[in-house]
């Protein structure tokens, strides 16, 4: 075992999109398009537009392409009064939805250095663990460059604690690092395990409270640098 990491055997589970590639400014830069567009096509300011995408994107509830395309074609269709979008709108709006999943994945700084850190270290399982359209997310995964560093690969259907559960059976300490409040540290406290939170940019409707007790840093680095150090990286008992 080596001091400070979850044991011999102990399972590290980590998130994808902005915990270790850059994800969520993709999204914006996308949004940032459409309510340009919006406003071009009928004067319509952009933060109104912004308004009728935030509506569109909680009835999507969901990252899935083909989500945010509807998100992104019902916006359209509010702000201009139609019941569907013209034939002539059709390859822009599908170009603005295309763009976070076809952006470059690029591993956010010091990440690659410290996933190669941590498997130097840490002698059990290292998983990457997301969610998504398969085939995207796979691609996504193999142009980051990082695929290679992770024991096993899960693009889970949905990240809930019933999904930990399942990937945690059988390993006695299990840790998840992540970014999500709501898709990655409460269901994976919910399931037995600890958890990391990686205090960056996300999704708005992935944000909920937290326990007190869970660890925060500001980024991946950080987080292996934790994970190594020692000590109850997050949610595990001990003194407040
Ligand atoms: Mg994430």
């Amino acid at each position: 075992m080596v001091a400070g990491t979850p044991g011999a055997d102990g399972l590290i589970c980590i998130d994808f999109d902005d915990t270790l590639v850059a994800n969520q400014e993709h999204f914006e830069e996308a949004v940032g398009q459409l309510c340009a567009d919006i406003h071009r096509a009928t004067g319509m300011p952009p933060a109104e537009a912004r308004a009728l995408f935030e509506r569109a994107d909680e009835r999507q509830r969901g990252r899935h392409r083909n989500r945010f395309l509807l998100a992104v074609l019902s916006t359209y269709c509010a702000a201009t009064g139609s019941a569907c979008v013209p034939l002539e709108a059709v390859p822009r709006l599908a170009q603005i939805a295309a763009w976070p999943y076809d952006a470059h994945p690029a591993p956010l700084p010091g990440v690659p250095a410290a996933l190669q850190l941590l498997r130097a270290r840490h002698a059990g399982p290292v998983w990457l663990v997301t969610t998504g359209d398969p085939v995207v997310q796979a691609g996504r995964i193999e142009r980051s460059g990082l695929g290679g560093l992770f024991d096993a690969r899960h693009i889970l259907p949905e990240k809930d604690a019933a999904a930990f559960a399942a990937l945690g059976a059988g390993h006695a300490r299990r840790v998840m690092v992540g970014n999500s409040p709501v898709t990655d540290v409460l269901p994976a406290l919910a399931a037995g395990f600890e958890a990391l939170y990686v205090r960056r940019t996300t999704w708005s409707l992935d944000l909920a409270p937290l326990p007190g007790d869970i660890r925060e840093v500001a980024d991946f680095p950080a987080a292996v640098a934790l994970l190594l150090r020692g000590g109850p990286p997050a949610g595990a008992a001990g003194p407040p």
